[in-house]
């Protein structure tokens, strides 16, 4: 079973569940938030394996260009402009779709390639496998890493820390989930970025599930929501001090707090119940 564990916005416990669920379930964790991966520093694991992931962008022979412009009308992203007396390419802004090629009937287009981040694949502390991508800076999509660390994953279940929000990198990363977990703390604005989650795997038919962090008796904003909307709460994690000050030094809370080691294996039974 693959299980995602999404969140409306950063900052809102998406690694406090991952990497706790990591411990208790012992499988892979791949670390899909490719701009700001963290699941490795709770995971404190060695790294056996960097894997750097390339993109293509195009170069225009001259001699073959006769600056007919179609490459330039072709091009969503204005990632080749033909100028007056040359083909401008901004290798930042190509998002490799190879239709400038297609388009070109004077077959004036090759390709470059740079690296655009690496996949590190280790072993974490307890002697499971975690992966994790990282967009170098300056990039400005990382779906290929993405993509790439699931073409090199053999393993059919896996936990998965995607990025949060609903960018085209979170599509990819949940894309291939059997089940999804929302994190969200009772918030309006928790709320509010919830629900664009929420709109956003209703639409990819995917099952989910959510986790309320810093739950709060008397905060029922996200819990009302739930009961409206029939979304099951599959679990919550309490508002306490200890486990911000745990978090803040990089431990796994099911394995430092084990009073709530509780909370997390609740969760995982029930996103296990949907597997079968
Ligand atoms: S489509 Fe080909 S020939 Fe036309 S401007 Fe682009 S590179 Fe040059
Ligand atoms: S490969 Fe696609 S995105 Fe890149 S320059 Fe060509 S048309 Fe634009």
């Amino acid at each position: 079973m693959k299980i995602a564990v999404l969140s409306g916005k950063g900052g809102t416990g998406k690694t406090t569940v991952s990497s706790s669920l990591a411990l208790i379930s012992k499988m892979l964790l791949i670390d899909t938030d490719i701009e700001e991966p963290n699941s490795h520093i709770f995971l404190k694991g060695n790294v056996e394996d960097i894997k750097s992931v390339y993109t293509r962008f195009p170069e225009v022979n001259m001699e073959k260009c006769n600056l007919c412009g179609e490459c330039g009308n072709f091009c969503k992203f204005n990632a080749i402009i033909p100028a007056k007396k040359r083909v401008i390419v901004f290798g930042e802004a190509c998002h490799d779709c190879g239709g400038c090629e297609i388009v070109c009937k004077n077959g004036a287009i090759s390709w470059e390639k740079r690296e655009i981040g690496k996949i590190y694949t280790g072993k974490t502390h307890f002697n499971s496998i975690n992966k994790y991508g990282e967009l170098n800076i300056g990039e400005m999509s990382g779906v290929k890493i993405i993509k790439e660390i699931y073409k090199n994953t053999e393993e059919k279940d896996f936990l998965i820390d995607c990025p949060p929000g609903t960018a085209c990198t979170t599509v990819s990363a949940v894309e291939v989930a059997d089940f999804a977990i929302i994190v969200v703390e009772p918030s309006p604005f928790g709320l509010s970025d919830m629900k664009l989650v929420v709109q956003l795997l209703r639409d990819m038919k995917i099952p989910f599930g959510v986790v309320i962090n810093k739950f709060d008796e008397d905060e029922n904003i996200v819990k009302k929501y739930c009961d409206d909307e029939k979304i099951e709460i599959i679990g919550t994690i309490p508002f306490d001090r200890k486990i911000a000050e745990t978090y803040s030094k990089g431990e796994i809370i099911a394995e430092a707090l084990p009073e709530y080691r509780e909370n997390f294996e609740t969760i995982l039974k029930r996103v296990k119940s949907y597997g079968n």
